[in-house]
């Protein structure tokens, strides 16, 4: 042991979001006996550690769950619905932090509102749940097993599609949409439930799913497996050095980029400031789609597509209110905890035709102030939103510079990200297609439908993107092992190749499971 930590482990995994628990149930499935140590820059807010703060029944140990997760700048300004969110607003969902420079260059679109979550579990102890599959143009084509790795994807996550079956609008709002929607579609593409990664207890009550349940009895109750809190990993060391960061950009690869094999990581223990090495044979970044770009680049691990490619899933939102239900038994309607159970939550999917996902789900509030003789019924304001898939760029980045650094001393991140004519008639046709869909629910409550500012779908892809060849155009091969960097993995969203509209955890969740499985394969042979 070095303070805290061990001084050697077999694969130590860089923290503790679902992809990075996916990598510790895998392991723990299949490799015993192998040691697993997972680091965790933020603090455990939940518990079992990672659960969802949705579970926590106790409003005020819900927002300070929240707040524990926003790193340093807590005190930010956060919204408690999406329906509150208005173009231009430039504030941060509850759980989240916002980059705090960087997130615009002049004269470009950028992502103002480019998001983490800092704690035990990640973003997944604040999600929403939804895992659609991806479809069509959307789906990674060079991965024949892709099917197989999402269900077991689904299978880490708990997911369900029954969780909201006593909700009484949610058939309603199927059916209304499926009158607009299903003509000439695939049963697959239809109208749907979502699937969510949230089930419901013997005693009626919704659990939702966070890195907890990904890890599992089989992680949690192995003894070679240890989580360590608050512990930033602030090099992954390679042989032949590589550990100190080199002169030169994302993108730019060459001129000082370390190539060699994983030997470990440094580590520093945040509740005391000193930093170790722990030495590994694997190790896996699994810190979300722009700081696993940070670590890679502050190692030195350089390749030319670092950082690159980068995409968020803009969102076109409008509300409807559903006529027709007044009168009707709401039942249980208002949850505890989390999402309102009135209207469930919709999937409309994604096709090449209509490369739009779709998300119809309650809102707990207008977002127009309705008139006060109006009863509204408990359920009956509905929420839209289409997910845009973005027109990918190699020059969408994000950077990072060797005198900036942020608040933990890494190279700050900043963005750059431009929306081309192709992005701008996608937000056209998603608009137009969501007044359609809106109209099918009800009645409209705002003029016109709006996009969130760029940033908001939480879904940023591409920066460590998985290719076929080391082309420049990829970071890491079909296993997620990083070009030149045997023994280092990438994992999360960062990963996902494809431009996608459709939630992106299930899907890399599933790409953990190949490169977890390519391990465990290597540590037992
Ligand atoms: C409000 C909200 C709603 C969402 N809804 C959905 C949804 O419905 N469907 C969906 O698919 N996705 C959704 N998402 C996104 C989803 O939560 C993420 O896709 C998912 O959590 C990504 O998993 P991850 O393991 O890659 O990264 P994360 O969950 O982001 O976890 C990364 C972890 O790594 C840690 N870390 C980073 N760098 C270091 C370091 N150097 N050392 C140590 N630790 C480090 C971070 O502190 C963080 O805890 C939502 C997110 C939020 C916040």
């Amino acid at each position: 042991m070095t303070g805290r930590f061990p001084a050697s482990v077999d694969v130590a995994i860089v923290g503790s979001g679902p992809t990075g628990a996916a990598y510790a149930r895998i392991l723990s499935e299949s490799a015993p006996g192998v040691r697993i140590a997972m680091f965790e820059a933020g603090p455990i807010v939940s518990d079992p550690p990672g659960a969802h703060v949705k579970n926590i029944a106790d409003p005020y140990a819900r927002a300070r769950a929240q707040r524990a997760s926003q790193g340093p700048s807590a005190d930010a300004s956060t919204i408690s619905s999406p329906g509150a969110v208005t173009s231009g607003q430039r504030s941060g969902r509850p759980g989240t932090h916002l980059l705090q420079a960087g997130f615009q260059a002049e004269g470009e679109d950028g992502l103002p509102v480019a998001a983490m979550s800092t704690n035990v579990g990640g973003m997944s102890a604040h999600w929403t749940g939804a895992c659609p599959t991806p479809r069509g143009s959307e789906r990674i084509t060079f991965l024949p097993d892709l099917d197989e790795l999402l269900g077991e994807a689904a299978r880490l996550l708990g997911v369900t599609t029954n969780a909201f079956d006593g909700s009484p609008f949610a058939e309603i709002v199927r059916e209304r949409l499926a009158v607009v929607v299903d003509e000439g579609r695939e049963p697959g593409e239809r109208v749907q439930r979502m699937p969510l990664a949230a089930h419901r207890r013997d005693d009626g009550n919704l659990v939702w799913s966070g890195s907890d349940v990904v890890l599992g009895e089989a992680a949690t109750n192995n003894p070679d497996f240890a989580l360590y809190p608050e512990a930033l990993v602030t090099r992954v060391l390679l042989d032949g050095g590589g550990a100190d960061g080199a002169a030169g950009a994302a993108g730019t690869g060459g001129a000082g980029a370390a190539t060699g094999r994983a030997r470990g990581v440094a580590v520093r223990d945040l509740r005391t400031g000193e930093t170790t090495e722990v030495a590994a044979r694997f190790v896996i970044v699994a810190g979300d789609a722009l700081r696993t770009p940070q670590l890679l680049w502050a190692s030195g691990i350089r390749p030319e597509a670092l950082g690159r490619w980068l995409n968020d899933q803009a969102q076109i939102v409008f509300a409807a209110r559903l006529r027709g239900v007044e009168g009707l038994d709401a039942g249980q309607g208002a949850s505890s905890t989390g999402l309102s159970e009135y209207s469930g939550v919709t999937w409309v999917p994604f096709t090449d035709e209509q490369p739009f996902h779709g998300q119809v789900m309650q809102l707990d509030a207008s977002p127009v102030p309705l008139a006060e003789d109006d009863p509204v019924t408990p359920g009956s304001i509905v929420g839209l939103g289409l997910f845009c898939a973005k027109d990918l760029q190699a020059s969408d980045r994000v950077e990072f510079s060797e005198s900036d650094l942020d608040d933990n001393g890494m190279p700050a991140p900043s963005i750059r990200y431009t929306l081309t004519e192709k992005d701008h008639e996608t937000f056209a046709r998603a608009s137009e297609r969501i007044v359609v869909l809106g109209r099918a629910v009800g009645e409209l409550l705002n003029d016109r439908p709006f996009r969130l500012p760029l940033g908001s779908s939480l879904h940023y892809q591409g920066t460590t993107r998985m290719g076929v060849a080391d082309d420049g155009a990829s970071v890491c091969d079909t296993n997620s092992e990083v070009w030149g960097a045997p023994g280092v993995l990438v994992a999360g969203n960062g990963v996902i190749p494809t431009s996608t509209a459709c939630n992106p955890t299930l899907t890399s969740v599933a790409l953990a499971v190949r490169g977890a499985r390519h391990i465990a394969s290597l540590l037992m042979s």
